[in-house]
């Protein structure tokens, strides 16, 4: 282990009474912007023999009171029986409610299959430690160029299991993507994790957005249309609008750029569980196209022009109207009509021809990748398609 990596942990062991009695810190194996993930023996093993939930059975143990059990021995041989779990620092930078926020709703999930259980939470101080069971898993950016179209079924279907569930609880992930899905290629199944953007929906920025009118999608025609002949003050023959006078609007933006379903960019303030269809969407294109990270905008207008690259300027002009959006571009490269997804994941991947099951991905992917959540699959749908259900070989 790396000594600023062994250092860190040191610090933690120190830091946090009686973690080290508990634990046997073996790496770290996670860094992000609102935790640090570390990968420890878990020392007092057959406390949580039978159930990964000791969280749900009454109180929680305190730091404070002696550990109870020693380290587990094996009987004859004396051979050690050894289980690891994932320890998530969670930072202070992060506010108390978000922290709250994350274990709660992992603690409403934790019956739910493909998705990494809480066995447990610490706090210490301003600290807080999740403990997780540690799912072997191997790095995306190593495995999606040797993914067969089998391989991607697996996965696939793994992560809309855990959607599915997570889905039907009212809970919106909000950063689906690779890293934050641990796949495991033998077992043919994978965790999600990280849910620390998720939120229950309706919660937040409870809005009506235009799209959830009956009518919306005549009428986003209409709009559409209307934008088109009536441009905005300002004009946007210089790129964006010079003087947008109309009142910035507040929406939930939480995801990871790429990944980012045209709704969240474009500010809709009625998001539903379909913003993570989206993003299920992009890991299928970064798989079928081979590239990884397909999408590389660096902020939203950036995001946009890639999307209207892909689907043209006409379907994003309807797409940003469902929202009460404008969308204007005058990018000579982006074009009106947009390509067909074969059309692009041949391109992408650069292959002549698709097979036929690549082509039963790509009308999943279509699905997946739809502009109008209303029309998009769900989970359950998502399941349900061909690619599942009939498969070809
Ligand atoms: P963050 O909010 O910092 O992104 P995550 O919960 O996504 O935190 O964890 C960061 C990384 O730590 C993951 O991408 C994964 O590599 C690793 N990790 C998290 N949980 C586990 C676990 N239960 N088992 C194995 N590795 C994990
Ligand atoms: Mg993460």
């Amino acid at each position: 282990v790396d000594e600023l990596v062994r250092e860190d942990m040191t610090k933690l062991e120190n830091s946090f009474p009686g973690i080290s009695e508990r634990f046997r810190l073996v790496n770290r194996i996670g860094e992000g912007t609102f935790s640090t993930v570390y990968k420890a023996e878990d020392l007092l093993y057959d406390h949580y023999e039978n159930d990964w939930d000791v969280f749900g059975q009454g109180e929680q143990e305190s730091w404070t009171s002696p550990p109870t059990k020693r380290r587990r021995v094996d009987g004859a041989n004396g051979r050690k029986k050894v289980r690891y779990v994932a320890l998530k620092k969670i930072y202070v930078t992060s506010s108390p409610i978000r922290i709250q926020n994350e274990l709660e709703l992992l603690h409403d999930l934790r019956h739910c299959r493909s998705v990494c259980p809480l066995i447990t939470a610490f706090r210490f101080q301003d600290q807080v430690v999740a403990v997780l069971p540690y799912f072997p898993h191997t790095d995306f950016r190593i495995q999606y160029r040797t993914f067969l179209v089998a391989d991607m079924r697996h996965y696939l279907r793994s992560l809309l299991t855990a959607l599915l569930s997570v889905h039907d609880h009212d809970i919106l992930h909000r950063d689906i993507k690779p890293t934050n899905f641990l796949y495991n290629p033998e077992l043919k199944e994978g965790v999600l994790v990280d849910f620390g953007l998720a939120e229950r929906q309706g919660t937040e920025y409870h809005g009506t957005c235009l799209c959830t009118h009956q009518s919306y999608v005549r009428r986003s025609r209409i709009l559409s249309s209307y934008y088109s002949k009536n441009p905005p003050a300002g004009g946007t023959s210089a790129g964006y609008p010079k003087s947008d006078s109309r009142p910035s609007r507040r929406a939930n933006r939480a995801g990871t750029r790429g990944f980012r379903a045209p709704e969240v960019l474009f500010k809709c303030t009625s998001q539903t569980p379909k913003i993570d269809m989206w993003s299920v969407g992009v890991i299928l294109l970064t798989l079928l196209g081979r590239r990884f990270p397909f999408f590389n905008s660096a902020d939203d207008i950036d995001a946009m022009i890639e999307m209207s690259s892909i689907f043209g300027t006409r379907r994003m002009k309807t797409a940003a109207a469902m929202h009460g959006q404008i969308f204007e571009s005058n990018i000579p490269t982006v074009g009106e009509k947009g390509y067909s997804w074969e059309k692009l994941v041949k391109w992408s991947s650069c292959v002549e021809d698709l097979t036929e099951s690549e082509k039963q991905a790509t009308r999943l992917l279509g699905g997946l990748m739809e502009l109008d959540p209303s029309k998009r699959l769900s989970a359950e749908e998502a399941l349900q398609h061909e690619f599942f259900t009939s498969p070809v070989h």
